[in-house]
């Protein structure tokens, strides 16, 4: 066992303070990590007040971790210490069913074991997340940092990038399509970098006038104040996909009516019912698509990081001292962060 810190919910009206507890000594499969970084994502706020139902407390939020391996287990091969790693959301899943061997661990049909408040597939204890000192992890769940990548600014592409990357994988996106991003958050600033990578002609949504200029920073060629009904109904059947990352539920139908027919309205920020309810005119007299994504596999967030160390595509981020971490939980409700606060492990008293 090692002896961890790291900060922590101990339920779902209480900030986050600091909690000292074990991490497990390395299973043959596993990875131990020094954590350098982590950066902080909208669903760390959901599940630290416990807004989707399922949280478990004491509760350790944090899925884009970047470390320095220090140890591995006796049939460890794939790294080494020293080696530069990072973990996403998911540390394990039971890696036989359909959608684990296709590479697509997320979907695991008996539930992948996520980095956070999920239990252990072996000993069945809540698992906790990055906002700490190290974390142990079966090396099938590690991914590469390659070589001479800034690791701050990478670390979110282990959740904000995966999670807009594989949908746009998926789907197909590339050269000749539109494609409209609602929300230039840590995820949306992402979709926007990577779907103009991909060779789409981008869009951001917004409800912030202010971010038109900085999105258009970010790659996007338009950008379309969603709280402005004339500019809403001026970009009618233009969109040929719409990646939706806004985090609470909102009205579909204004958006639907962007898309052109066969259209994709692609939910990624959503984990809840959708209310105001869909007007299906909007979907059956155009063949449109309502569809939704989680994260991506293991394979996948290698591919993502690859692509963008070899273009030099970087997340937007602010430096966050772990002692102010309940400071940027509101600054992030409040849509005031560019884009990606990343917590600098050294700030973490021992
Ligand atoms: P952020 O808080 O960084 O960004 C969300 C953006 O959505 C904001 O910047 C804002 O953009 C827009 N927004 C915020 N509040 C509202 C509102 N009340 N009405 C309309 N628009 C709003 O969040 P993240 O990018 O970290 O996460 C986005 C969502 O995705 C979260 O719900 C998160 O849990 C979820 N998520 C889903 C994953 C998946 O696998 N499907 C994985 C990771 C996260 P603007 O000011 O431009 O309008
Ligand atoms: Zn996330």
């Amino acid at each position: 066992m090692y002896k961890a810190i790291g900060y922590a919910a101990q339920s779902a009206t209480s900030p986050l303070a600091p909690m000292h507890f074990e991490r497990r000594a390395p299973r043959a499969d596993d990875v131990v990590i020094d954590i350098l970084y982590c950066g902080v994502c909208h669903s760390d706020i959901h599940q630290a007040r416990n807004e989707w139902g399922i949280a478990v407390f004491p509760l350790m939020p944090g899925h884009e971790i970047i470390g320095r391996v220090s140890a591995v287990g006796s049939n460890a091969g794939k790294y080494q210490p020293g080696d530069l790693v990072g973990v996403g959301c998911m540390v394990d899943s039971c890696r036989s069913c359909e959608a684990c061997r296709a590479n697509l661990e997320q979907y695991c049909l008996e539930g992948p074991t996520m980095t956070y408040t999920t239990p252990d597939r072996i000993d069945g204890s809540y698992t906790l997340g990055g906002y700490s000192d190290r974390i142990v992890v079966s090396e099938d769940f590690v991914v590469r940092i390659p070589d001479g990548m800034d690791l701050p600014s990478a670390a979110p592409i282990l959740c904000a990038g995966i999670t807009t990357w594989s949908p746009l994988r998926h789907h197909g996106v590339g050269p000749g399509h539109k494609v409209g991003v609602l929300g230039m958050g840590g995820l949306g600033h992402m979709g926007i970098k990577l779907a103009k990578a991909l060779g789409a002609e981008v869009t951001l949504f917004t409800r912030s006038a202010s971010k038109a200029e900085e999105a258009r920073a970010q790659g996007a060629d338009h950008v379309i104040v969603s709280t402005d009904s004339q500019q809403m109904a001026a970009a009618a059947d233009r969109f040929d996909f719409l990646l939706d990352t806004i985090p609470v539920q909102h009205d579909l139908n204004p958006y639907l009516r962007t898309l052109k027919f066969n259209g994709v309205h692609i939910l990624v920020g959503l984990i809840e019912p959708i209310e105001p309810a869909l007007d299906a005119t909007e979907l059956v007299l155009k063949r449109r698509v309502v569809a939704g994504s989680l994260i991506g596999g293991i394979a996948e967030t290698q591919e993502v990081l690859d692509f963008c160390a070899e273009r030099d595509i970087r997340c937007d981020i602010e430096m966050l001292d772990i002692r102010n971490i309940n400071q940027a939980y509101e600054r992030m409700i409040a849509g005031d962060v560019k884009y990606r606060f990343v917590i600098d492990m050294a700030t973490l008293q021992r």
